[in-house]
Formats: C-alpha cells, sequence, structure tokens
C-alpha cells in the first residue's frame, strides 16, 4: 500500500487537547448536547490528524479522539450489552465494565463515519490506519450471562468481521486489531487464532496488523506466525530490545510493526538513538518488512513530549532511508 522504507505510524491514542476533556465532561454532566461533543471531537480529530502530518507520520490517525476505553467503546454500540456502573480493577481504578445481556446483534456501522470523517480530512493521498479493539479482549473484559467463553470470543469476530467489510467498502486499506494481552495468555493463542480467522474471513483489506504490547513474546512466538494477519506491531524500546532474540529463532515471516519509542519514559529518545535502535532490528527483521511505530498509544504522555518523541522518529527514518538507498 505503501511504497517506501520504513513507513511511520502511530499504535493509537494521542493525549487530548485539555478543553476536549473538559467539553466531555460537561457532557457527562448533561451540561451541553451530544452536538457539542460532536463538535468538538470533530475539532479535535482535525488538529491532532494535522499535527501528525506535522511530525511527518506516513500512516495516520486521530490518536482516538472520540475514545475513552477500548472495550466500552466498541460494546457500547453493540445491541446486546448493558452497563451496570463501574466496578473496581485495581487499586482506586474504576472500569465501566459492560456486560452481556442478551444474544449480541449486529450494531450500525460503529467506525465508518469516523474513518470516512478522518480520510476527507487527509485527502485521497494520504493513508488512515484504524485501531479495533479484538473480539478476545472485549470478551475478556466483559460480564457474560449468555455465552459459553468462547462463543462469546466467536460471536465478537463475527462482528467485527462485519464492521471490516464495511470499512473496505468506505475504502479503508488499514486496520489494526488491538489485542494487549496477546501474550499474557499464551493457553488462548489457538482460541486467539480463530477469533482471526473469523474476523478475517472474506475481508480484503490490504493490511491487517495486530498490536499487542507488554509481556513476555517467548510465550507466543512462532505460534503466533500462523494467524491471519499482516502484520505484527510489537513493543521493543520498554524491554530494551532484549525480545529481539526471541524473534531471530525462528523466520519472522510477517511485517514488523517496530516499537521503538519507550511510551511510559517522558525521556526523548533523539534522533541518533532511534536510528541506532532502528539498526538492532535490522539484524532480525528484513527492512522491506519493517513499519516504524511508538512501542504503544501514547496518551500518557505530556502532548508537547508526544509530539517531540513522533518528530524525532520520522527524522531518524527519512536519515536511514537516505543512507540505505
Ligand atoms: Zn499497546
Amino acid at each position: 500500500m505503501i511504497d517506501k522504507l520504513f513507513p511511520t505510524t502511530i499504535i493509537g491514542s494521542y493525549p487530548k487537547p485539555k478543553w476536549l476533556n473538559r467539553v466531555k465532561d460537561l457532557y457527562n454532566e448533561n451540561k451541553v448536547s451530544k452536538k457539542v461533543l460532536k463538535e468538538a471531537e470533530d475539532d479535535a480529530s482535525r488538529l491532532i490528524l494535522n499535527e501528525h502530518q506535522r511530525a511527518g507520520i506516513d500512516i495516520l490517525n486521530d490518536g482516538e479522539m472520540r475514545r475513552e476505553e477500548m472495550t466500552e467503546y466498541f460494546a457500547e454500540m453493540i445491541p446486546g450489552y448493558e452497563f451496570h456502573g463501574p466496578v473496581r480493577v485495581w487499586g482506586n481504578n474504576y472500569f465501566n465494565k459492560p456486560s452481556v445481556v442478551e444474544e449480541l446483534k449486529d450494531p450500525k456501522p460503529m467506525l465508518v463515519d469516523e474513518f470516512k470523517f478522518m480520510k476527507q480530512i487527509v485527502g485521497e493521498e494520504s493513508y488512515i490506519k484504524i485501531p479495533i479493539t479484538s473480539p478476545y479482549t472485549i470478551a475478556e473484559w466483559s460480564f457474560n450471562e449468555v455465552y459459553s467463553r468462547e462463543e462469546l470470543i466467536y460471536r465478537l469476530s463475527e462482528i467485527i468481521n462485519r464492521e471490516l467489510k464495511l470499512l473496505e467498502d468506505a475504502g479503508a486499506k488499514c486496520v489494526q486489531i488491538d489485542e494487549p494481552a496477546l501474550s499474557t495468555r499464551p493457553e488462548d493463542v489457538e482460541i486467539i487464532e480463530e477469533a482471526m480467522r473469523i474476523v478475517t474471513d472474506g475481508v480484503n483489506i490490504d493490511k491487517i496488523i495486530m498490536h499487542a504490547c507488554y509481556g513476555d513474546f517467548s510465550t507466543i512466538y512462532p505460534e503466533i506466525l500462523e494467524f491471519d494477519v499482516d502484520q505484527f506491531s510489537l513493543e521493543f524500546a520498554n524491554n530494551d530490545y532484549e525480545s529481539l532474540e526471541i524473534f531471530s529463532e525462528y523466520e519472522f515471516t510477517k511485517e514488523i510493526g517496530y516499537g521503538c519509542i519507550d511510551v511510559h519514559n517522558q525521556e526523548i529518545e533523539t534522533v541518533n538513538q532511534i536510528k541506532k535502535d532502528i539498526k538492532k532490528g535490522i539484524e532480525v527483521f528484513k527492512p522491506e518488512k519493517m513499519w516504524i511505530n511508538p512501542d504503544c498509544g501514547v496518551k500518557l504522555l505530556p502532548r508537547d513530549v508526544a509530539y517531540k518523541k513522533l518528530v524525532n522518529m520520522t527524522q531518524a527514518t527519512q536519515e536511514l532511508r537516505k543512507e540505505m538507498n
């Protein structure tokens, strides 16, 4: 889809402008209408797409300006889910855990409007990547009174499959299935593989990516090479590139989204450092199969830090491209 060495992208989330959070609060307090909220989200989407273009990112996304949380966002749109208020997940963190209370029906298109809006902002020549939470993760974060565990995962897989087909019809070229806990549940790798088979069945989108983060990839490699995806985007900066060793044991037959920006550390990697870190990757992966991205979503960083990290990342890839051509 994109014909250059080391295409750059972001994983998903990006810090929201403070005024957007304020409007969201006001909306939750019933002080402004849905229309006002949508206007603010549209404005933020334009602003952040522009910020990513200025940073030199090739495959764009608006940093998930419309999303607060990765399960709730989708469960809210799927008929058959209900919300019974927040549950405590750890410490003093609460999560509005959705419950499956009846058989899930097909939702209205969930991401098509969002895609079309972004596409219209960036223009025909530019690429958009659309992150979607995996059926496995949505199921794992749901109360479920209706299905067996696997039945729910596979029913959600059908729903996501239908969404991908709608996105394909709307012109989408690149989607990313977010599977954060992939490596922490190695006993479920076969279930996730089957879920991905359903998700991608009959879909002809150019690039289907799976993003996983935190964990020990040795528990799931090389099994994940069987997954029906084109690319895995994985973190390397956060584990100091130690996990590279795991992938040198067997040939990595997919593309890699090479995470080389630490999203948990405010220190801004220099251009030279990032170039060195990408070169470590070239020893394991084929350069023509590498995309360059941060380890994960950057929403927990201050916005100016997130921006500078992206600028240095794209600068590093530009220099490497020149040096290697
Ligand atoms: Zn992640």
